[in-house]
């Protein structure tokens, strides 16, 4: 027998109220049953996303609609800002090299946050750019950036504010319009407590105004077609409707919750996993800056990072993730994110404790337990 544990930064472990729901017999997209899921789950979408305007729901993985969110602002030629501090960074990049969009990529040091002062300098030195691509939790090094001071920055200029809060959003605080941010695009595996397969994009004035304008090939999508579709509470194409079922239930979850409580258990987790991590001689990879959805440590010097993630999941059936990119075996990162609470902590620092002492680290047994324990009890 094997009990799964699963820490990782997407997918996620999902509750069992997302489960029923997705087993649910199908029903037909275009009827008033689904129509009345629709319009739940668009309120609780704006909840979510603090946001009065517009969130759009595609069929995809995030990536469709970060995606979505270069081929309806720009057109090619146009000049964008990529910020690149990890893996998902440069994916805007390359998503815009795709387009024929010309990105000035702005290098952060892996495990660093950006510092928006820089952005504030390169928008001042070229008018021309039209969008700033960003990222609320870099989920390949384990930082979070600070988005409401990029927002302050490209707020006032003509460029409008993209945020890939794929990783963070529902866990983290992300205030959508508060924070100028004009296209939050997210993903369902992650903060959502959902299976992948579902992508979200919301949309200021500022970024419809480009996105009338955009000549960039597109029809999936075109997000002029997914706006006549919304505005009659419907889809432009079939939609994912076991997953929108699901999602229903969880922005419930979310909505009895709080997102006050919801925020302050991830913090929570996330000190007792650091915390933990400390305790056991550990050090942090983004001290810094660090994420509270993902923790991402240092290998320690003498241990095999790869063999680590991999015995903790296949001999103790405790799944965490290692490094991606040019961290492979470097780091190893514990999720803190969506339907995990501390209990599940425990479990995976009490799982890393044993494989670290099988692979002959030195430490006290117990140390980090004992860590995490005395965060979660103040
Ligand atoms: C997971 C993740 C993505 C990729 O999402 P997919 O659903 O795999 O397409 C993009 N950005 C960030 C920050 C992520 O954590």
């Amino acid at each position: 027998m094997r009990k799964n544990y699963l820490l990782t930064p997407g997918p996620t472990p999902l509750p069992p109220e997302v489960c029923e729901a997705q087993a649910r017999p199908i029903i037909h997209h275009r009827t008033p049953q689904f129509q009345s899921v629709l319009k739940e789950v668009e309120e609780g979408l704006k909840y979510v996303f603090q946001t009065a305007n517009d969130v759009f729901i595609l069929t995809s993985s995030g990536t469709g609609a970060m995606e979505a969110a270069v081929v309806n602002l720009l057109s090619p030629g146009e000049a964008a800002i990529t910020i690149q501090g990890g893996k998902f960074g440069e994916r805007w990049t390359d998503i815009c090299n795709s387009y024929g969009i010309k990105p000035e990529a702005i290098d952060v040091e892996w495990g660093k946050a950006v510092d928006p002062q820089e952005i504030q300098k390169k928008l001042k030195a070229n008018p021309k750019i039209k969008a700033v691509f960003a990222t609320l939790c870099e989920t390949s090094t384990g930082v979070t950036n600070d988005i409401e001071k990029l927002g302050q920055v490209v707020k006032d200029s003509s460029a409008v504010l993209v945020v890939d809060a794929i990783s963070g959003l529902g866990a983290i605080d992300l205030k959508t319009d508060a924070w100028s941010v004009d296209m939050c695009v997210s993903g369902s595996q992650k903060g959502l407590m959902l299976p992948p397969g579902l992508a979200f994009i919301s949309t200021s004035k500022k970024a419809w105004a480009l996105v009338l304008e955009s000549k960039s090939p597109k029809y999936y999508f075109d997000l002029k077609e997914a706006k006549k579709a919304l505005d009659k509470t419907d889809t432009a194409y079939t939609p994912a409707i076991s997953l929108v079922m699901a999602l229903n239930e969880s922005l419930k979850m979310m909505r009895q919750d709080g997102m006050e409580n919801i925020f302050s258990r991830h913090k929570k987790m996330a000190d007792a996993t650091r915390s933990a991590a400390l305790a056991l001689g550990l050090e942090l990879f983004a001290p810094t800056a660090a994420s509270d959805v993902v923790t991402s440590v240092k290998v320690p010097a003498g241990i095999d990072g790869e063999k680590l993630v991999k015995t903790m999941r296949d001999a103790y059936a405790v799944t965490i993730a290692g490094g991606q990119s040019e961290l492979k075996g470097k780091v190893f990162r514990i999720a803190h994110m969506g339907y995990i609470e501390e209990f599940d902590i425990i479990v995976g620092i009490a799982c890393l404790e044993k494989v670290l002492a099988q692979m002959g680290y030195k430490f006290n047994i117990g140390a980090g337990l004992r860590a995490a324990q005395e965060v979660f009890l103040k």
